[in-house]
């Protein structure tokens, strides 16, 4: 069930522990600095856990405090304002034309850049959010990893992947067929868990993205995604802490996590609630996760 992985990075098998959580062990390697997750589960397992509970349940499964999604469906008119935001910025790097969207979910992303008018077409491994985009948004949503789905070379002027290559069984692997598809001085624009940002170092094993072992296998610094996209032949063009809009409802539960005071939080939750406070729209910036827009080099 669980196999042994080197570096993807760098192809070292020299590790030092950094975290474990239920039973799986967060190592970093000595050679490059890349942090995953060693041993892990075959890769059938780890697509497996992509149905439709894991954009929308209540509370702990599996055994995990943090697993997808509380609501993301519930959360379209956020997810799409912090959507917005990043597209203007990928238009003052990309001209405006055909756009893919790695990792698409229910394509709420995909949605909002065909109404700016980009040409959209979406890849989802799960085929409870892929069907929702295709049926309720009628958008050209292809299911399968994107190794899979074999896209013609040099056809995408832009491709995105939010929260996705944490993900993958073999980011490199992924960044080099992006390059593949992507016309030249094409724009790649990422966004994944900083695992170099205070917060994560503060927190250590508390940090919300290294409890979401089961789903993340890799957590990239700023220093190890610039390297990793140097090896795949792109250029960082910009790298900046990921900014969201939240309810401040939700927010102040998820609060919780990072404290070491649950009473006075959870207390001060409800308050949010009583007051009535709790669908008022916040912009938080955890700093967190990065946003990486990177050109294809020619
Ligand atoms: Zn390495």
């Amino acid at each position: 069930m669980l196999e042994r992985v080197r570096c993807n990075l760098c192809g070292a098998d020299d590790t030092t522990p950094v975290a474990e959580i239920d039973g799986f062990h967060i190592v970093r390697c000595r050679q490059c600095g890349l942090v995953y997750v060693n041993p892990r589960y075959r890769e059938e397992l780890l697509q497996e856990i992509y149905t439709e509970e894991y954009f929308d349940h209540d509370g702990i499964k599996n055994g995990l405090e943090f697993f997808g999604y509380d609501d993301y469906l519930a959360d379209e008119e956020n997810i799409k304002i912090t959507f917005a935001k990043r597209l203007k910025t990928i238009e003052r790097y990309a001209r405006k034309g055909r756009l893919l969207d790695i990792g698409c979910a229910t394509g709420f992303f995909l949605d909002l850049a065909r109404s700016k008018g980009w040409e959209v077409v979406g890849s989802e491994v799960s085929s409870f959010s892929g069907h929702y985009a295709r049926e309720r948004l009628g958008l050209d949503v292809r299911l399968g990893t994107l190794k899979e789905l074999r896209f013609d070379p040099q056809t995408f002027d832009v491709v995105t992947m939010w929260d996705v290559i944490e993900h993958v069984v073999d980011p490199m692997g992924e960044l080099r067929e992006v390059r593949r598809i992507l016309r030249d001085g094409g724009l790649l624009s990422l966004i994944t868990p900083d695992v170099g940002s205070l917060v994560a170092r503060i927190l250590g094993s508390r940090w919300e993205e290294f409890r979401r072992v089961r789903e993340h296998i890799y957590f990239f610094s700023r220093r190890t995604m610039t390297e990793m996209l140097r090896r795949a032949d792109f250029e960082v063009l910009r790298i900046e802490s990921a900014d969201k809009v939240f309810y401040l409802g939700p927010a102040m539960h998820r609060l919780k996590y990072y404290t070491w005071d649950g009473m006075i939080t959870n207390a001060a939750a409800k308050l949010v609630y009583r007051l009535g406070l709790d669908k008022i729209r916040i912009n938080i910036n955890p700093l967190t996760k990065m946003t990486v827009y990177a050109r294809k080099r020619g």
